[in-house]
């Protein structure tokens, strides 16, 4: 074990995107890779926003990733006589301030320093009252130094520097008392004991405001990396213009966690020009000075190329138990029908999701066929009856029903009907799967085996009598 000490900290607002997977990733893999702790946090402080549902889905979402943490998952609103205490520890020392400002006067003076044009700054006017008024409702503000300046040395974008003279006396605790996002991310982080915090770079403009608060509470500050922002095609912030952005959902469009870790961690990540990466190969490589600067492009072909990779090169036995449950979302029990790993092995080559295989998978354990009307009409006339016949008589007399044993019925068939396996293949294909589209007809042959394909091949002759 070492002492790095790393989190991941969604907001229980919604769904996992893709933009939180990754950063939960970065951190896994530092953690991991450091031999450090991961931590998992559910900010839920904001009561209004955050619900069940989403922490199930966000926990579902990293266990589909295979993002295992070390402690937690933790949960702000449990911990909010920490934040009480540290908010009474800063008033006491003078470096907070109770403040009686209403909405109605912040918004008049809001409005007068834009005019002037200035920031919009809270004016400090509780800043140094000394007075408590009885019963008037009251907020907490941090009280920030006004001179000097606030520096860190971002492990991702260099030196920041930012005068303090532009940050704001922040509210840290809200009218009702509860605490706000900036003051509980630093309790938490510091009592959880971070060595570095890892996180989009759209907190980047509250990191100096949380470093000022470590500093008035007497903690050490961890190091900052900031991740780049995940962009749509065009450039824009990616959004649901731009495709999916909830992880779950790429399972439900039948996308394997191999590939979406490989994917989301290529988004601002690069190791020379390679592409495939398992997640072992993660654990090694990964080092933060090779996340890059700019923002990631989201492009979902790669994330195509990228399955049917994974798909192409997946175990069967694993694939198919995927596969089991992928038919069972389209109404398709594999009972009774023929072994799923061999399934899998006729279509990891053509399959890029996992619907798709499953698509494709149906006619092998459809009780009924279903039957593509254009196939029948073009393919299932009434003069192939004899070849149908000819398929049958020399499948029936097959000793091995293997590739070799297959493909000696069917020199047999082509020597008695005289037709090549151009002719024969289409028909025979109509009448085992309903349709033109399959893996090659050997191998449907093999894996439905002899019974099954019989059966079937002696229906299709009976809808042709
Ligand atoms: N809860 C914050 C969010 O989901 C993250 C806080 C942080 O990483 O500091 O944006």
């Amino acid at each position: 074990m070492s002492d790095l000490r790393v989190r991941f900290a969604p907001s229980p607002t919604g769904y996992l995107h893709i933009g939180g997977a990754r950063t939960a990733l970065f951190n896994y893999l530092l953690a991991r890779k450091e031999k450090g702790t991961f931590i998992l946090r559910i900010e839920d402080t904001d009561v209004a926003r955050s619900t069940q549902e989403s922490t199930d889905a966000i926990l579902q979402a990293m266990d589909w990733l295979g993002l295992s943490y070390d402690e937690g998952p933790f949960y702000q609103s449990e911990r909010f006589d920490l934040y009480k205490q540290k908010v009474a520890q800063l008033l006491a020392e003078g470096k907070a301030y109770r403040c009686y400002c209403t909405a109605e006067e912040l918004e008049v003076k809001r409005e007068a320093a834009m005019k002037a044009g200035g920031k919009p700054k809270y004016d400090g006017t509780c800043r140094n009252r000394s007075d408590q008024p009885e019963g008037t409702p009251f907020v907490v503000r941090f009280k920030a130094p006004h001179e000097g300046e606030t520096t860190f040395a971002d492990r991702i974008k260099g030196p920041i520097t930012f005068q303090n003279a532009e940050l704001d006396d922040l509210i840290i605790q809200r009218t009702d008392g509860t605490p706000t996002y900036n003051f509980v991310v630093v309790v938490d982080d510091a009592e959880m004991g971070l060595t570095i915090v890892v996180r989009g770079d759209d907190h980047i403009n509250n990191t100096p405001r949380q470093i000022l608060m470590y500093q008035a509470l007497g903690y050490p500050v961890p190091e900052f990396a900031h991740v780049p922002m995940i962009l749509g095609s065009d450039k824009s912030r990616l959004s649901k213009r731009h495709g999916a952005t909830s992880v779950m959902v790429y399972r439900e469009m039948g996308y394997l966690p191999e590939a979406m870790v490989n994917y989301l961690v290529r988004l601002g990540w690069s190791f020379g020009d390679e592409e495939i990466f398992s997640m072992d190969d993660l654990i090694e490589k990964f080092r933060l000075e090779n996340v890059g600067k700019a923002a990631g492009v989201f492009n979902p072909e790669k994330l195509l190329w990228l399955n049917s990779h994974y798909i192409k090169t997946g175990d069967p036995a694993r694939l198919g138990e995927l596969l089991v449950e992928y038919l069972e979302k389209i109404g398709v029990s594999v009972a009774g029908g023929p072994d799923v790993p061999s399934v899998v092995k006729t279509l990891q080559e053509r399959a890029k999701t996992m619907v798709e295989m499953a698509e494709g998978a149906a006619f092998y354990y459809k009780k009924e066929l279903e039957f593509d009307e254009k196939a029948v009409a073009k393919f299932l006339t009434a003069d192939r009856k004899p070849v149908i016949e000819a398929v049958i008589e020399q499948l029936e007399k097959s000793e091995s029903f293997d590739h070799d044993g297959i493909e000696k019925a069917f020199g047999a068939v082509m020597a008695q009907t005289g037709l090549k396996l151009g002719k024969i293949g289409p028909v025979v294909r109509v009448a085992l799967v309903g349709g033109t589209v399959s893996p090659s007809i050997f191998e449907v042959l093999e894996v439905l085996g002899q019974e099954k394909s019989l059966r079937r091949l002696q229906a299709a002759l009976n809808m042709l009598n």
